[in-house]
């Protein structure tokens, strides 16, 4: 008899979208995903229910087997998150303010739930799943609307002293630069975001 296969519910909660997806554990394939915008503008209890009804959409999309068994529910939120309760702790881009998020999905999915910052997890698939696989130490850099990074140190996820370790967008690198969105000068995310590059074109189009 083949042996059971096991799943996850794999959740990205990002401030443009909210993405839920069912994954075969053992291979880290997608089996089935759903998608829609965040809409952060209409509240905490908007996005919570969002979020909800993809995993539900995601979940009946994959069609698992009767006998399939999911085993946990991830997350990886774009904000600062309480990791041992699960909670997104400040998130300005999801509208979220201390959001009990692994009590809600879990309430709702019955399974565990862990919560971690969004960076971070992508860093921890890549080290399991992807371009990480077999490297003890390694960041993993992000470029979008700002720039981070997940760090990967002896194999585990090395969060630094306040969870900040990964936040490399804001070390400065022209003294007296462009100002930037956290209100400091010269940072790295104000010349090589997605933001940044587009504002550059733009100034050269213009000119
Ligand atoms: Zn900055």
């Amino acid at each position: 008899m083949p042996k059971q296969k096991t799943y996850a519910i794999g959740i990205d909660l990002g401030g443009t979208k909210i993405l839920a997806a069912v994954v075969d554990i053992t291979t880290g394939e997608i089996i089935a995903s759903a998608r829609k915008r965040t809409r952060a503008e209409k509240g905490q209890d908007f996005v919570a229910k969002r979020t909800i009804e993809l995993t539900q959409a995601a979940l009946s999309a994959a069609n698992l087997p009767q006998d399939a068994s999911i085993i946990t529910v991830g997350v990886g939120a774009a904000g600062q998150i309480d990791r041992k309760a699960g909670v997104v702790v400040d998130a300005p881009n999801l509208g979220v303010k201390n959001m009990q998020l692994a009590d809600i999905l879990g309430r709702q999915f019955g399974k565990p739930v862990r919560v971690g910052n969004d960076v971070e997890v992508a860093a921890l698939g890549e080290h399991i799943y992807g371009s990480g696989q077999g490297f003890n130490n390694f960041v993993c850099l992000f470029v979008g609307t700002g720039i981070g990074s997940g760090i990967v140190q002896n194999g585990r996820l090395y969060p630094g002293l306040t969870g900040t370790a990964g936040e490399v967008g804001h070390i400065v690198i022209q003294a007296g630069g462009r100002i930037c969105g956290c209100g400091a000068r010269g940072c790295l995310e104000a010349y090589a975001s997605r933001t940044a590059i587009t504002i550059s074109l733009k100034a050269i189009a213009l000119s």
